[in-house]
């Protein structure tokens, strides 16, 4: 019997910070990056967050936390990696994951295709199973005035009868 899950992760980080601007594991033309202990690759966090999610697996937080110095400047994609080892052990497998960014600036439009390859190479899995879309807040809020970027995401997993090794 197929098993199917689905998780969905959000984060947002501020921008304004004096470090390279990098979503979805790309680097992004930007005269600031985000904060964030890591990285701050909030596209990346809300992947893991959707994928912990959907294997029950608890939150990037519990795994990564900011209080812990080994994790400093991260590049996110090794979150990816350990999300993807943990949730493997499970017996699942990644089906899709959509993603939507939401950001007043920089314009997200010419790396979007770009992100959607990293994000799929880093589950290892199609690019035609990864969707990476991208949006303003119309001025509103936070993101609006351009003082942060967030980011939703959902996961959907299969797992097959017999799957888990552990
Ligand atoms: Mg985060």
């Amino acid at each position: 019997m197929t098993q199917f899950r689905v998780g969905i992760g959000h984060d947002i980080h501020r921008l304004g910070a004096s470090r390279p601007l990098i979503l979805g594991g790309v680097g992004v033309p930007s005269d600031s990056g985000l904060h964030g202990h890591s990285d701050a690759d909030v596209v990346l966090h809300a992947v893991c967050d959707a994928l912990l999610g959907a294997a029950g697996m608890g939150d990037i937080g519990e795994l990564f936390p900011d209080s812990d110095p080994q994790w400093k400047n991260m590049p996110s994609r090794i979150f990816v990696r350990e999300v993807l080892g943990r949730i493997r052990l499970n017996g699942w497998r990644v089906e899709n994951v959509d993603v939507m960014v939401h950001a007043e600036r920089p314009k997200l439009g010419p790396r979007k295709q770009e992100m959607r390859a990293a994000i799929a190479q880093l589950l290892e899995i199609d690019a035609e199973c990864v969707g990476v879309k991208a949006g303003t807040n119309e001025g509103q809020d936070a993101v609006g005035r351009g003082e942060a970027i967030a980011c939703s995401a959902v996961a959907l997993l299969r797992r097959e009868a017999g799957g888990a090794i552990s």
